[in-house]
């Protein structure tokens, strides 16, 4: 079986919207620090090209979590692989996410910060698949709405490959 990569967004369309996303965050977040809480490994990628476009002050830490084996279907069960190293504690925290599916990740995430004393608490994602939302959550910056197809690129991969993609593409298996 081999592995064919469709485009979905190309590099300068997903360029483009990061910069408006940046500038919006900018707007919104005037005379404050935000604190970036990137999700590791698939946001990765996006969080960095966003922060180069914030320009109120930004703090940035990474956090690992994992609700999927390996495979293309998410387990339901969101488990922390890295916690952050900073104190989240009194920051704007915004959890960068690469996309939101069923969105268990940022359901969990988001109570977790209130939990921990965030000062407020934002997300953004670079995609969302509203197709398969499992649980209603708000999320407060969206870079795109994409049909029910598993993609990859752009930080997001497929049992581990195309994350280094600079473009967002669909797995067309033959
Ligand atoms: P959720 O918890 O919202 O179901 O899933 C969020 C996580 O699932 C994402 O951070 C990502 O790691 C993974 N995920 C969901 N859909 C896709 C997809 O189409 N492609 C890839 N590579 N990962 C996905």
């Amino acid at each position: 079986m081999s592995e064919n990569i469709r485009v979905l967004l190309p590099e300068d369309e997903l360029a483009a919207r990061i910069a408006e996303l940046g500038a919006q965050i900018s707007k919104d977040y005037e005379g404050e620090t935000v604190f970036l809480v990137c999700i590791l490994k698939g946001a990765s990628f996006f969080a960095c090209e966003l922060a180069k476009r914030i320009t109120v002050p930004v703090i940035i830490d990474f956090m690992a979590t994992s609700s999927y084996d390996g495979g293309t279907v998410s387990s339901g069960v969101v488990k922390i692989k890295k916690d952050l190293d900073l104190d989240p504690t009194g920051q704007n925290v915004i959890i960068v996410e690469d996309i939101i599916d069923s969105g268990n990740t940022l359901n969990y995430l988001g109570q977790l910060f209130k939990d921990r004393g965030a000062k407020s608490v934002r997300m953004v994602t670079m995609l969302d698949k509203p197709d398969r939302r499992e649980v209603d959550v708000h999320v407060d910056y969206t870079g795109f709405t994409i049909p029910d197809q598993f993609v990859v690129g752009y930080g997001l991969d497929y049992d581990q490959k195309y994350r280094n993609l600079p473009y967002i593409g669909i797995v067309e298996l033959d």
